[in-house]
C-alpha cells in the first residue's frame, strides 16, 4: 500500500503527459483516516460515470453507525442510503463543477432520488464503510493537469469524505431519523395485508410533485395536504413516528373518479410509488402500497413475446395466435393485455391503471358499440368484463383512476371521488345511480378463466455482445437500456425510477441467462436472480466492481426481460 505523499508525487510526474498516463495511478493508498483504492480510470476525459471507480474504505468506528443498526437488512440499506446522500451532497458543493475537458474536475457518486434504495455505491460491514465514487481526473483536451488532480485527490476528496462520513459532521439523530423513516414505511407496508388493504395514504401527506421532470414535492402555496374521508380512515401506531391516521384502500375494485385536474392521477401515482420507501420531507414517506402492486398501461409499439393474451383478445385478424402472441409493434390494446398477463405471471396482487394511459377500446365497449359491432367481430374482451373475475377468481385487485366511463360503477366495490385534491367516498351515490338507471350494456365473455401460461425463456435469446464484439449492457436514461445490439424500450415501466435500477436490471438480465436451462419458467428465473441479490448483494450482478446499481423489484426485471427484442421462448 502506498501513501498519500507517494500518490501526490506520482501525479506530479504526470503533468503535461497524455491522459492515458493516468492509468499508472491505479492502486491502493493509505490516506491516514481512510484508504483509497483507485480501481478503474477512464481512458479519456469524456468517459462518463460509471467508468471511473474509486473506492474509499472508511473505518466504521469513525462513523455514527453502531452494530445494532446493521442487525436488520432494511436498517442496513437505509444506513447505506444515508451516507450515499451525504457524499453526493458534499461532492456537489465541493467538486460538482466541470474543470476542463469532458468530466474533468468532477467528483460524484451515483445520485440518489426520493426513494431509499439498496445501492452498491456504498457497502457496510462491521468494520468499515466502502464508498464507490466517480472522479473525473482533469485534463485540457488530453493533456494531464497535475496540479488540479492533486487538489482533487489530496484535498477535496478527503474533505468530502470527512464531511460525508465522519461522525463529527453527521449527528447521530440525522442518521437515525433516516433509518426510522424507512422502518416506519416498512412497518406500514407490513400491516397492509392483515388489514386487508392495498395502500395507505397518510393524512397530511403531500402528493403532487414539483414537475414532470422533478420528483421532489410541490412546494408552492397551492398545495393541498391529503385528508382521508371518514369512511376510509384508520389509525396506525408506528414504531418510531407514533400514532398516525390516513386512508386505507381495501382489496377489491376501487375507482378514483372525479373531474379533470382534480388530482386523480396524482393519487394513483402516489400509490404506484408506495412500493418504495421515501426520504423524510418527500411528502409521501407515510404513503405505502403492497409490494405486488403493478402499474399497467397501454404502450403501442411495445415488444411482446409469446404472451397468452387470449383472456382479453381472441380471433385476431389473419389468424394471428393470441395464445402465444408476439409482436414488435403491439397495438394499444394488445400491449395493455400483454402487460396485464405478464404481471399476473409474476404474481401481481393489484393492478394500477389510469385512464390517461389506457387504451379506450381495451377498457370498455359501450352499449351503442355493442349494437353496431357484433361480439364475433370484436377480438377484444373489455377490461370492465374481466375486472370482477380477476378479483374473485384470481385474487387480483384493481385501482383505476378514471373520469370518463361511469359504467365501471357497476363493477366497483368503492368509488373515491377527488374534489379539489381531496378524496370523498362516493360509493353510495355511485351505487344509487346504477340502481336508478341500470346500464343497457351487456357483459361479454366474463367467464373465460384467466390462467397465465408459464413461459420458458431460452439462453440463446440473451446476447449482450455489441456489433463490435464487446459486452454492452448500458443505460443512459431510466427508460432506455442497451443490451448487446438491441435497444430495450422501457418507457411504459412507470414504477422504474432511477437510472441505477435500469443499469442493475440490464446486468440482472445477463445474470438470469445462467438459469435458462429450457425447463425453468420466467417467474422461477426472476426469483432465482432476486434470491442471489438478496443473499449476496447487488455486486453479484457484475464481475467488475461497480458503484452504480440500485435495488429493483422482480416485476421491473421481468418487464425489462419481456421487452428484450431478442427474447426467445421454448415453444
Ligand atoms: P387529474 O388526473 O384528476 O386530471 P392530476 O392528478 O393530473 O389531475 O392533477 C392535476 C394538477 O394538479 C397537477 O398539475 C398536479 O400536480 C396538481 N395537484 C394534484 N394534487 C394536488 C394537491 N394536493 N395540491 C395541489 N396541486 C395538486
Ligand atoms: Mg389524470
Amino acid at each position: 500500500m502506498q501513501t498519500k505523499e507517494q500518490l501526490r508525487n506520482a501525479i506530479t510526474q504526470l503533468d503535461g503527459k497524455d491522459y492515458g498516463a493516468y492509468q499508472s495511478l491505479k492502486g491502493h493508498y493509505d490516506f491516514g483516516s481512510f484508504q483509497l483504492i483507485i480501481e478503474q480510470i477512464p481512458k479519456d476525459p469524456f468517459a462518463p460515470p460509471p467508468t471511473g471507480i474509486y473506492r474509499i474504505l472508511f473505518p466504521l468506528c469513525d462513523t455514527q453507525v453502531t452494530p445494532n443498526l446493521l442487525d436488520s437488512k432494511n436498517s442496513r440499506i437505509a444506513c447505506r442510503d444515508f451516507y450515499a446522500r451525504q457524499f453526493f451532497r458534499h461532492s456537489q458543493s465541493i467538486s460538482g463543477q466541470r474543470r476542463g475537458t469532458g468530466f474533468s474536475g468532477i467528483i460524484t457518486v451515483d445520485e440518489p432520488g426520493q426513494a431509499i434504495l439498496e445501492r452498491n455505491s456504498i457497502l457496510v460491514d462491521n468494520k468499515q464503510l466502502e464508498l464507490r465514487c466517480f472522479i473525473g481526473l482533469p485534463a485540457n483536451k488530453r493533456i494531464i493537469r497535475s496540479a488540479l488532480a492533486i487538489t482533487m485527490l489530496c484535498d477535496e476528496l478527503p474533505d468530502i469524505v470527512r464531511l460525508a462520513l465522519h461522525r463529527e459532521f453527521n449527528p447521530r439523530e440525522s442518521l437515525l431519523a433516516h433509518i426510522h423513516c424507512a422502518e416506519d414505511a416498512q412497518f406500514l407496508r407490513s400491516r397492509l395485508a392483515e388489514l386487508g388493504l392495498l395502500a395507505f395514504i397518510a393524512d397530511g401527506a403531500i402528493l403532487p410533485r414539483h414537475s414532470s421532470r422533478s420528483d421532489r414535492p410541490l412546494d408552492d402555496a397551492s398545495v393541498v395536504a391529503f385528508q382521508s374521508p371518514a369512511s376510509l380512515r384508520l389509525e396506525v401506531e408506528l414504531p418510531h413516528g407514533g400514532e398516525i391516521s390516513g386512508m386505507g384502500i381495501p382489496q377489491g375494485i376501487t375507482l378514483l373518479a372525479g373531474g379533470g385536474f382534480h388530482g386523480k392521477s396524482t393519487l394513483l401515482q402516489t400509490i404506484e410509488m408506495g412500493v418504495y420507501d421515501h426520504i423524510a420531507g418527500d411528502g409521501r414517506e407515510r404513503c405505502v402500497s403492497i409490494a405486488g402492486a403493478v402499474k399497467i398501461r397501454a404502450y403501442s409499439g411495445r415488444q411482446v413475446t409469446g404472451c397468452d393474451i387470449s383472456p382479453f383478445i381472441q380471433n385476431l385478424p389473419l389468424q394471428r395466435d393470441s395464445q402465444a402472441f408476439s409482436s414488435n409493434n403491439a397495438s394499444g390494446s394488445t400491449s395493455q393485455a400483454a402487460s396485464i398477463v405478464e404481471a399476473l405471471e409474476l404474481g401481481a396482487h393489484a393492478l394500477l391503471m389510469d385512464e390517461d394511459s389506457c387504451a379506450t377500446n381495451f377498457m370498455i365497449r359501450d352499449s351503442y358499440m355493442q349494437q353496431l359491432v357484433k361480439k364475433e367481430d370484436e377480438p377484444i374482451t373489455s377490461y370492465i368484463d374481466k375486472i370482477a373475475q380477476l378479483y374473485h377468481q384470481n385474487g387480483v385487485s384493481t385501482i383505476l383512476a378514471l373520469g370518463g366511463v361511469g359504467d365501471y360503477f357497476a363493477v366497483a366495490d368503492r368509488v373515491i371521488q377527488m374534489i379539489r385534491y381531496q378524496p370523498r367516498d362516493v360509493s353510495r351515490e355511485a351505487r344509487a345511480i346504477i340502481r336508478q338507471q341500470p346500464s343497457t350494456r351487456v357483459m361479454e365473455d366474463s367467464e373465460r378463466p384467466i390462467r397465465p401460461r408459464a413461459r420458458i425463456p431460452l439462453a440463446q435469446g440473451i446476447d449482450p455482445m455489441s456489433e463490435y464484439g464487446r459486452l454492452r449492457v448500458q443505460a443512459t436514461q431510466v427508460h432506455s437500456l442497451k443490451f448487446g445490439i438491441h435497444s430495450v424500450d422501457l418507457t411504459d415501466l412507470e414504477q422504474l425510477i432511477e437510472l441505477s435500477q435500469t443499469r442493475a436490471i440490464g446486468h440482472a438480465i445477463l445474470h438470469a441467462r445462467r438459469y435458462m436451462d429450457e425447463n425453468t419458467t420466467v417467474q422461477q428465473i426472476i426469483q432465482r436472480v432476486m434470491n442471489d441479490i438478496e443473499s449476496q448483494g447487488l455486486d453479484i450482478l457484475n464481475e467488475r466492481i461497480s458503484g452504480h446499481f440500485a435495488g429493483f423489484r422482480p416485476f421491473e426485471l421481468a418487464q425489462a426481460l419481456n421487452r428484450l427484442p431478442s427474447l426467445q421462448l421454448k415453444s
